[in-house]
Formats: structure tokens, sequence, C-alpha cells
């Protein structure tokens, strides 16, 4: 069995069995004194492609750690839901707020509602602090022929910003900092990913890529490029994160009418992005 066999009956084998959810493999936009990763909006919110360091924090959050916001750098803005009680008249109508006193009976109702709050962070690189001392610093495994495949390939890699993509206008690859990964796995799955995207581009193997967020192309090349990756991590020996490459597939065949056979059509064209990316660097799986 080749390496396109074997992925593609692994990842339908997996989508079988169940439903475990797509773990992103890095530690993302966080907050520098919580910890908390920035979920939701507030990871669209963030500029964090800017900067290498994936910590933030707030004015008064910097200066209560010793540093200062430099000068002219201009924050940017985060939004939470934060729960409050509020006192309401006791006749159904919501919009009453304000005495909290049933006008007949005096009886006084409280009810929790989330009221949306802004607040204005700073990346700790645009502060005094030292950023090193807040990011993410993992070291993981590198695999020798990995970085080399990497290292060679014909396309620009950013390493920076708590978010990975391509971008076909400009054809160059952004991927979190190393450091920021869980494990050996997860970067290079995600690594070559991102890649496997950039094999699309017109003056590679010219995929159409013109499909918007939600369209039935675009989950397609999210399909070959998550299936590609696999193939990639497969023929040099790593494969434990097929179950996540199934995970992220499942999200993406729900666009397609959870059509499985679209696995199968995918993979014909993850194989040929593979081979532009590894050549004849790889061993044989
Ligand atoms: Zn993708």
């Amino acid at each position: 069995m080749g390496v396109r066999e074997i992925v593609t009956e692994r990842i339908l084998r997996e989508l079988e069995s169940g439903n475990i959810p797509w773990n992103r493999p890095w530690t993302g936009a966080h907050n520098a004194v919580s910890s908390a990763e920035y979920r939701g909006i507030n990871r669209l919110l963030l500029p964090t492609h800017k900067y290498t360091c994936n910590a933030w924090l707030t004015f008064n959050q910097c200066r209560d750690l010793g540093g200062w916001v430099k000068k002219d750098e201009r924050g940017a803005i985060v939004v939470f839901y934060k729960r409050s009680e509020i006192t309401i008249t006791d006749d159904g109508d919501d919009e009453t707020i304000g005495t909290g006193e049933n006008v007949e009976t005096g009886e006084k109702t409280t009810k929790n509602v989330f009221v949306l709050r802004y607040y204005t962070v700073f990346n700790v690189e645009q502060t005094t602090l030292d950023p090193a001392k807040y990011t993410t610093n993992n070291t993981i495994a590198r695999d020798k022929t990995a970085d080399e495949i990497y290292l060679n390939y014909d396309c620009p890699i950013k390493f920076q910003g708590s978010t990975a993509s391509y971008s076909p206008g400009a054809d160059v690859i952004y991927c979190p900092p190393v450091e920021h990964f869980k494990n050996t796995e997860g970067f290079y799955g995600t690594l070559f990913h991102e890649i496997a995207h950039s094999t699309g581009h017109k003056t590679r193997l010219n995929r159409n890529m013109s499909g918007s967020i939600g369209s039935a192309s675009y989950a397609r090349e999210e399909l070959i490029a998550e299936i590609a990756s696999a193939m990639i991590l497969q023929s040099l020996g790593m494969t434990k994160t097929i179950e996540n490459a199934a995970a992220y597939c499942r999200s993406w065949i729900s666009v397609l009418q959870n059509d499985k056979n679209m696995i199968i059509t995918a993979s014909g064209q993850a194989e040929k992005a593979y081979q532009y990316v590894c050549g004849g660097a790889v061993v044989n799986a």
C-alpha cells in the first residue's frame, strides 16, 4: 500500500469512529498574567501576525509587572461578556429595569445578564517588559528530514504570530514560532498543512484557490491541505496526528454534505501536493 492509500484509509476509519474534536497544537494568543487564551472573536481582533510573542496584557497589568507601554504603541481591543446581576420589576417585562420593585407586591426580583465589556491590550513586545519571559517557550524534538524539506521549499515562511495561514496573493506562509507548539507532530503537521496550500499557487500546481470561507471549493482545498500534510508526516514516520487530521477533515466535510467520498477525491490532489513538496527527498513509507 502506498502513502495515499494508508492515509486515506486511516482518515476514513477515524471518521467512522466518533467525534473527537480538533485540537489546535500550539498555544495561541493569551493573557500574560492569567495565561487564559483569547478565544472566538478575540482571536480575530488581535493583530497577532505582527508579533512573535504570543502574550498580551492591559496597561494596568503591564504597570503592575513593573513595565510600561512604549511611546506611540497602540493597543488592540478585546471583548468579554461579564455576568452581572440586575434587579427587575416583577411583571415579566425585562425592559423595566429600574426600581427593582413590583409596585403592587413590593417584591424584588434579580436576574443575571451578560454585559459586553471592552479592554485594550498590548502585546508584550509593545512594552518595556521582556517578551522572552512571557511568550510560550517549549522545546520540541526536531525531525532532520522534515526540516530539510521545508528549508528547501520555494515559498517564503514567516514564523510569527498566533495563527497559521497561507496568503495566495502574497505567496507567503505564516506559522507560529516552533516554541509555541506543544509537540513535534503538531508543529510539522501545521507547517506542512500551510505548505500544502501553497502548492496550489499558479506558479506551482495551479489549483483553484478562489473559494471563500464556507464555500465547497474552500472546504475541498482544506481537505487537500490536511490530507497532504498527513501524507508528508506519514512518509516521515510521524503518524500520531492522524486523529487530529480526521477531526479537521470532519469539520470540513460537513460543508460538503458529509460526503466521505470527498476524502477520496481530495486525496488524489493531496498526493500531487505531497509529491511536489517532498520530491525525491523522502524514503518510502
Ligand atoms: Zn488550511
